[in-house]
């Protein structure tokens, strides 16, 4: 059942909106405990011990920085703390989630340069070098990726355009945002040389909203020391301080790190390896079915296609939203909606966090039932999902 749905519905609903994405009832024993407080001393003990366990899932030695907040406030504690008021951003818009974050940048005062792409793969990393080549005097102080563009289902990579910023040798700063990739694809903020990695609490981290994340290199630090936005309740430099110690300048969602703590461990005792080959089979499985439908994956390149989640285009004179109404009324089953240009155009179906083959497989039942009620021309494709779930691709 939905919390505050005004009539129950038999049976649990399906949450498959690529983030927030569902929680697991173990994530959800750990919230359901007193709060404690938050300068006393026990607290010292899991404020350490969180903070150096999110470290490994971002695979960094480095500072990872927790904020009580949603994503969108990690993506200006990256700007603010490491930027000046006139400073350069070269953003590739992937999709409509990097056009925030682009927004976001002007509105701070940023002049922010951005690379199109026609929103049907990741970040053009060719293009990135050019332009870079092309800065003669490094007037751009910063390169902004969104890692999985979760309104179109295309992953970027980062270790291409970490690879683009090298040999165009330019000193601009990598700053990446994992919100809706973190703990379902592999990430390596240390080995990429990120400068800033942005993420978030409620998608592969099995988490609910509420908590979001910058991890900082030592270059990133050395900025943040000269840089001019202003910034206060973002500020690294008195999280940094109070982190030595286990504690936070300000009171921390306390519950919500008993359940980061739990989310966590359940990912660490899965493995990290399996987790991320369960997303991409998830990914793979979906994949199939939407062909098999005879529906189109709205990620053209395959090399970027999303573990995470997959966005589907409808036949032309369809809509959507209306399939996304029927399936929500008549099998309990929320689905991702298109964003921006995609609006109507596509729906979104998430395969992150904490799911299984059966749920996989309940899911796919869904769309299929709901392409028929809503009168959607299509075949069937769930048995080519099954048929790959049971090793028979
Ligand atoms: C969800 C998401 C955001 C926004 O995060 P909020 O927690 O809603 O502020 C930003 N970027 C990406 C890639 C996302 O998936």
């Amino acid at each position: 059942m939905v919390y505050f749905a005004e009539h129950h519905t038999a049976g649990r609903h399906f949450l498959q909106i690529p983030g927030p994405s569902n929680v697991p009832d173990r994530v959800l024993r750990a919230l359901d405990n007193p709060t404690m407080d938050h300068r006393g001393p026990d607290f010292g003990k899991l404020g350490a011990r969180v903070l150096e366990k999110t470290k490994k899932i971002f695979n960094t030695e480095s500072h990872v920085i927790i904020y009580p907040a949603s994503g969108t406030g990690a993506w200006e504690a990256a700007l603010v703390n490491t930027l000046s008021p006139g400073d350069k951003v070269l953003m590739c818009e992937t999709g409509w989630f990097a056009h925030l974050w682009e927004e976001m940048a002007g509105r701070l005062g940023l002049l922010t340069e951005l690379l199109k792409t026609d929103w049907r793969r990741g970040a053009d990393v060719e293009g990135i070098e050019a332009r870079l080549r092309a800065d003669k005097n490094h007037e751009i102080k910063a390169v902004a990726v969104v890692h999985n563009e979760t309104s179109t289902g295309a992953t970027s990579r980062i270790n291409e355009v970490r690879r683009a910023i090298d040999a165009a040798g330019h000193p601009a700063l990598l700053l990446v945002d994992t919100i809706s990739s973190l703990g379902s694809v592999d990430y390596r903020h240390d080995e990429w040389g990120v400068d800033v990695t942005v993420s978030g609490s409620q998608k592969g981290l099995m988490l609910p909203p509420g908590l979001s994340f910058n991890a900082v290199s030592a270059k990133a630090l050395k900025a943040s020391e000269t840089a001019k936005l202003t910034r206060s309740f973002w500020d690294w430099k008195p999280m940094i301080a109070s982190n030595a110690t286990g504690y936070f300048p300000y009171t921390p969602a306390t519950n919500m790190l008993y359940a980061l703590d739990t989310a966590l461990d359940m990912l660490f005792e899965e493995g990290l390896d399996n987790v991320f080959a369960r997303h991409d089979r998830h990914g793979e499985a979906t994949r199939r079915a939407v062909r098999a439908w005879g529906l189109e994956v709205q990620c053209e390149d395959p090399r970027h296609y999303s573990p995470v989640l997959t966005a589907v285009r409808l036949p032309e004179g369809h809509s959507a939203n209306a399939l996304r109404a029927t399936i929500l009324k008549k099998f309990n089953m929320s689905l991702g909606n298109g964003l921006g240009q995609l609006n109507d155009r596509v729906f979104r179906i998430g395969h992150l966090g904490d799911f299984g083959d059966l749920q996989l497989v309940g899911t796919l039942g869904g769309v299929e039932m709901g392409l028929a009620a809503a009168g959607i021309p299509h075949k069937p494709g769930l048995a080519a999902a099954m048929q790959y779930l049971n090793g028979n691709g």
